[in-house]
């Protein structure tokens, strides 16, 4: 069985336990072939079991699978839009055929069990290709096995799927024209910094501009946009300097910024727009942060034009997601129009009684989770002249927030409320997404 997910509604009207397909393994990424014939035991005991629960995985589309040994069980954790959730718990003889069976598929050595391992694996589930990464960790208890979900199809995300609306894409290029100044984004890890980044540079016109990219863009494709080469032995000014010469407008930095780049780009900054991402807290902090690289607070309110940061949300289900009439109190104290008639939430969840009645489906197409996918919100703080002013004088984080909120500039809660307003999110996940930092 599928662990009471997914496709069971259905099989349950058609008043039949349906056989759900189940994932098929096509082959470990480093070509190495998993000899089943020779590992008979191990696939008789494995196979089953870790279709089962990979199919699981996918089908309530995480994006990672945690196997984790916990006393005489290992426990499974599936990981969906940002959010642990706990799946079956599996005695440890079958967990560690599982972690086994994986490891063997994925090409890595099944006797090594004492050192961390890298591979992966294609797997296709329902005519969808899927790439799993795998790692193993060893644990007091035995092993963790650590599966990340790529869905190569669903990798290139456009402005308006990312959630950037038009008017802040205006914004984006008014701020990286005119052949010069930085526009940085910035982000805590794995906040899909790197996704923004690409969103920004694919939200300039290409047409009007002369836009390259150094560094290794990783196979993204880029539509109208040169690859800069970087010659051996040239420095990253070096580079630049090339790309001043041959008269490019736009120059996108596919390696973080840090220290000694800073540096690099805050003098090159008046012949040639950079954009390019940094980590950080929130643009407020990443500006701190470049005043502290650069060593000089004027060259960074001088050189920096726009710094923008983003936040993932959970986008409710369009299918279970409930509505209701807000309180005018509470309207009025998250700041939305008081004429607001109606909201959207995650449904309650049935009580036992409900769910002892039979009467209760859950959700079929988010997994009864009630979200289904996420959206970026943005911040966006622009040297205008008084933040240049503010910036200048080496100011704390808080100072930087308080003068974007009275300059009304682009803000995670504008963002987040208009979500909230258009039934694309709930009040509750933004509050969530806002505590966590
Ligand atoms: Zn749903």
């Amino acid at each position: 069985m599928i662990f009471g997910f997914g496709k069971k509604k259905k099989a349950q009207e058609e008043g039949e336990e349906r056989q759900v397909e189940l994932v098929l393994f096509k082959g470990a990424l480093n070509g190495k072939e998993a000899n089943l014939q020779a590992n008979a035991k191990l696939a008789k005991a494995g196979l089953l079991p870790s279709k089962q629960i990979i199919t699981d995985g996918l089908s309530r589309r995480a994006e990672m699978i945690r196997i984790e040994p916990k006393g005489p069980q290992a426990a499974v954790t599936f990981l969906v839009d940002g959010v642990p959730y706990p799946g079956p718990r599996l005695p440890k003889p079958q967990a560690f055929a599982v972690t086994q069976m994986i490891k063997l598929l994925s090409g890595l050595e099944v006797q090594v069990r004492d050192k961390p391992q890298s591979g992966g694996v294609r797997v296709e589930l329902e005519e969808r290709p899927y790439e799993l990464r795998v790692d193993t960790q060893p644990v007091q208890a035995g092993e963790r096995l650590i599966i990340r979900v790529r869905n190569p199809r669903e990798e290139r995300k456009s402005p308006e799927e990312l959630g950037m609306t038009d008017e802040l894409k205006q914004k984006i290029r008014s701020l990286t024209s005119g052949r010069q100044g930085l526009f940085l984004v910035c982000g805590p890890p794995f906040s899909g910094t790197t996704t923004t980044a690409y969103t920004v540079l694919r939200s300039l016109d290409a047409f009007l501009y002369g836009i390259f990219t150094l560094g290794d863009t990783e196979g993204r494709e880029l539509i109208n946009i040169g690859e800069a080469e970087w010659n051996p032995g040239e420095t990253l000014r070096d580079a630049l300097v090339r790309l001043v010469r041959a008269e490019a407008d736009v120059a996108f930095l596919a390696d973080p910024v840090n220290k000694e780049t800073l540096d690099t780009i805050l003098r090159m900054q008046e012949d040639i727009s950079i954009i390019g991402e940094f980590p950080a807290k929130d643009a407020a902090h990443g500006i701190v942060q470049l005043i502290e690289w650069a060593g000089d607070a004027g060259l960074v309110s001088r050189g920096v034009r726009g710094v923008m940061s983003q936040k993932l949300v959970r986008k409710l289900c369009p299918e279970c997601r409930e509505a209701y009439k807000p309180n005018p109190k509470i309207l009025a104290k998250v700041g939305l129009p008081s004429e607001t008639k109606v909201l959207y939430r995650k449904p309650k969840p049935p009580t036992p009684e409900e769910k002892e009645s039979g009467d209760y489906w859950p959700c079929d197409v988010c997994g009864d989770i009630g979200f289904l996918g996420r959206i970026a919100i943005f911040e966006l703080i622009e040297m205008t002249d008084a933040m240049k002013e503010l910036v200048a004088s080496s100011p704390t984080p808080q100072a930087i927030k308080e003068l974007a909120r009275k300059e009304q500039m682009w803000s995670f809660q504008k963002d987040g409320l208009r979500l909230v307003a258009e039934g694309v999110t709930s009040l509750e996940e933004l509050q969530r997404v806002f505590k966590a930092g």
